[in-house]
């Protein structure tokens, strides 16, 4: 189709499971609440529309950018595509796999556009083990693969069985194990294949019985403060929600995105010659034999905690976390970022990635 075929094309209609919205703003519907629009934004709220709605984009030359609850985007200007913000809703339990042996065990399927905590409270409450350390993650269960969210020592990817997605490639739903899903560090094929696949629904394989994971960042030390002294799973995601709540701004208050920059990983000499010129510094030894820095650490030496540009700030209390403390566009908050990033690349020699998506 060329130009004069697009522009005669006509608008996307509300249709059976989806919602359209012309010239949509997206300030409500990102984490940072920074201004933007979307060209077109449309609720999908059942799935079979994604296909449809994807060639009927392409027909217009339209770029599609897909978006769960927005906790994980930095929109820096405005889209002139299609935002297709996946709604879509559904838990179940698909298998049981014999209780009181080693494989005890669900399989659980949730839809993509499940909210994240809820999902987690939902396991839980079905006595089933190993999300509670990523209890008040903000976002959908369609956007935890993505980059493998991971908090307390826990990683999502551990518990993935299998992904369902909609290949942009094949234009076909594909069923993609955990192999082959390939998650390492905030990281996973769909991250490094950015745009190719819609999930649809994630499979999780989730233990009647586990050891619970307490050795980390004052999780004992909560649950103790709690009056806790036999933790079950569920007190374990509160304690972890308590401290998450103390020690993250709240994005409902103060626009933010988590953690804005991942740990950098470097070489295991890189690491030990820091460690040489900054005893304090630290570092994590990773199964590979390379090194994780605290990137947290790294912004705090440089001064940059609390720091403020307008309303782009550095949070003051997390030096990860950029905030918008109200009125800051995306642009500013990114130009804050590039300022953190070369602020440590000057003076540790290291470059600082961003986990969010920037757009
Ligand atoms: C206060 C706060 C705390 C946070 N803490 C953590 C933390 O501890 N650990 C952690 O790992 N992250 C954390 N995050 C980041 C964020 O919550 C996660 O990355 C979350 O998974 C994003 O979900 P979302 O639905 O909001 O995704 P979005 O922000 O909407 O999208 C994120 C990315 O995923 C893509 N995407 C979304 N849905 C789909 C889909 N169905 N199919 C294909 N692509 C999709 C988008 O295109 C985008 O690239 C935090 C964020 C905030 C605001």
């Amino acid at each position: 189709m060329n130009d004069r075929d697009a522009a005669s094309a006509p608008p996307f209609v509300t249709g059976y499971g989806y919602t359209v919205h012309e010239n949509a703003s997206l300030l409500d519907r990102t984490t940072f609440r920074v201004p933007a629009r979307a060209a077109t934004l449309i609720d999908v709220h059942e799935f079979d529309a994604v296909p449809g709605l994807l060639a009927e984009a392409a027909q217009r030359g339209r770029e599609v950018l897909v978006c769960g609850g927005g906790s994980n985007v930095l929109f820096t200007r405005d889209w002139p595509g299609v935002v297709l913000a996946l709604r879509t809703r559904g838990l179940d339990i698909v298998e049981q796999h014999a209780a009181g042996t080693p494989g005890d065990a669900a399989l659980v399927r949730a839809a993509a556009g499940e909210i994240w905590d809820d999902f987690v409270h939902w396991t839980l409450a079905h006595g089933l083990r190993g999300l509670e350390n990523l209890a008040l993650i903000p976002g959908s269960v369609g956007a935890a693969p993505i980059q493998n969210i991971g908090a307390y020592g826990v990683e999502v990817g551990e518990f993935v069985d299998a992904v369902y997605a909609y290949d942009r490639t094949a234009n076909a739903i594909v069923r993609l194990d955990r192999a082959a899903c390939a998650f390492a560090y905030r990281d996973s094929l769909f991250k490094r294949e950015n745009g190719r696949y819609l999930i649809t629904a994630v499979d999780f394989l989730l233990p009647r019985a586990r050891p619970l994971k307490l050795d980390y960042d004052g999780v004992r030390e909560e649950l103790a403060a709690m009056g806790v002294v036999e933790p079950d799973t569920r007190a374990v995601a509160h304690a972890i929600s308590r401290v998450r709540t103390r020690k993250l701004p709240d994005p409902v208050t103060t626009g933010n995105a988590g953690s804005f920059f991942k740990n950098p990983i470097v070489s295991a000499d890189f690491a030990a010659a820091l460690k040489g010129l900054h005893a304090r510094i630290p570092v994590w030894p990773q199964a590979d034999g390379q090194a994780k820095l605290s990137a947290a650490w790294l912004i705090e030496t440089c001064g940059l905690k609390g720091f403020r540009d307008g309303d782009a700030g550095v949070s003051d209390q997390h030096a990860l976390v950029l905030v918008n403390y109200g009125g800051a566009s995306g642009a500013q908050i990114w130009t804050l970022a590039r300022h953190v990033q070369q602020c440590v690349l000057a003076r540790f020699g290291v470059a600082l990635e961003p986990e969010p998506l920037v757009v």
